[in-house]
């Protein structure tokens, strides 16, 4: 018996058969004692449906107009799950952010969540003994005004309900099984984790395995929510997220991912002397264009280059950019490929386990795939390679590090 946090994605609440089941999978765990919070996405498509109509309307809605009708596809599924489980005879109520206490800041369409007044449904859950059901995605702010938290923002809305109510569990109930050592469309032998860490999951989400938000993420981590990841078409066990896990000890990394979003610039011919990585990089940063993996090469003749990737769609504006700034840092030219993929593994059993950089560009090796940069952190290791590499790459270390 506890207090359980329950999420249902998009996909789950589709229709009204699939919503029909997830309040089947909200009755059962109320049945069994526990308090249900279910915390519910839009049914489908329905989020960018309504993009679609506003456009029809005004292509340059205001961000506050946009909230206010972003915000109702979750009432819908929220009102028709409720009333499914009224069907069952069981009390249940559903409530807006506003209603639930979700207070977030004035970033429409981007907000983020300052605190959540519990008070509404603790005495829904306490007094009432009912379910309660809660619209993902959508706060109040300060001006008493509706504030959405950016696409799939569900995920964060239902971590920090679990926080704010100091819940046992906070389940996230998606269309894929858990968390996979690789995507499994397109990884043969990717096999579902038992557990994973907080750390590991972020890392994972930054770079491209989009099962959980984020900010979701960050903040289970932040306020230590038992999180699990888990299907609401099957009836399994999914993957728990958590500080520690036990997982680590037998192997030495969790997953392999990829991100495309990459290109590689480099400066050909820099003039070597202090100051000119810290200039190129200030320059970007000031444009708001976040750098990755950094490379810079032994000098030769005076000169040497500096090569770095940034995400494809700033490529061209830091171009620009640098290409501005020509004559000051004195480089012959810039080198820009817009075809290459990081692919990396993650691991929180990297600290311990010497050798793990190695057996990764061993399988690159014998897959014959040629290795552009490297960059590491505690916990990862990415390469870049040429795009055209990218699963044969992600096949190839998924194999020797999951094989049989
Ligand atoms: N309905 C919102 C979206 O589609 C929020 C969510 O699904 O988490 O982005
Ligand atoms: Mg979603």
């Amino acid at each position: 018996m506890g207090l359980i946090v329950q999420k249902f994605g998009g996909t789950s609440v589709a229709n009204a058969e699939r919503l029909r089941n997830v309040a089947r999978i909200i009755a059962d765990t109320y049945r069994k004692g526990n308090r249900v919070v279910a915390v519910l996405s839009a049914q489908g498509d329905t989020t960018d449906e309504l993009i679609e109509k506003a456009k029809e309307i005004n292509p340059n809605a205001s961000k506050r107009e946009m909230d206010m009708l972003l915000s109702t596809g979750e009432q819908i599924s929220c009102s028709l799950c409720a009333m499914a489980i009224e069907t069952m005879g069981l009390p249940v109520v559903s409530l807006t952010g506003w209603q639930a206490g979700v207070q977030t800041n004035s970033s429409y369409s981007s907000a983020r969540i300052k605190k959540i007044q519990v008070e509404r449904i603790q005495s829904e859950l306490d007094r009432s003994n009912s379910i309660v059901i809660v619209t993902g995605f959508q706060g109040i702010n300060k001006f008493g005004d509706i504030t959405t938290l950016g696409r799939g923002g569900s995920d964060t809305s239902a971590v920090a309900l679990a926080a704010a109510l100091k819940a046992d569990l906070c389940q996230i109930y998606t269309d894929v099984e858990g968390i996979y050592t690789a995507d499994p469309r397109h990884v043969k032998g990717a096999k579902k984790l038992d557990e994973i860490t907080f750390d590991e999951m972020l890392e994972l989400a930054s770079l491209g395995a989009q099962v959980l938000h984020n900010r979701s993420v960050e903040m289970a981590k932040k306020y230590r929510v038992n999180l699990e990841v888990l299907s609401s078409f099957a009836n399994k066990p999914g993957t728990k997220v958590k500080e520690v896990a036990k997982q680590m000890e037998k192997t030495q990394i969790s997953g392999v991912a990829k991100d495309k979003n990459v290109a590689r610039l480099a400066l050909v011919g820099v003039e070597d002397r202090p100051g000119i990585a810290y200039k190129v990089f200030s320059l970007l940063g000031q444009n708001d264009i976040n750098v990755d993996i950094i490379l810079q090469s032994i000098g030769r003749n005076d000169t040497q280059d500096i090569s770095f990737t940034v995400k494809r769609s700033d490529v061209d504006k830091a171009k620009e950019i640098l290409e501005g700034h020509k004559s000051s840092l004195r480089f012959e030219h810039i080198d820009v490929n817009k075809n290459m993929v990081k692919v990396s593994i993650v691991g929180a059993g990297m600290l311990d386990n010497a050798g793990v950089a190695a057996t990764m560009f061993g399988a690159l090796y014998d897959a014959d795939i040629n290795i552009h940069m490297i960059s590491t952190s505690e916990i990862k290791i990415s390469v870049l390679l040429d795009e055209a590499d990218t699963d044969s790459a992600v096949q190839a270390i998924h194999d020797r590090f999951f094989g049989e």
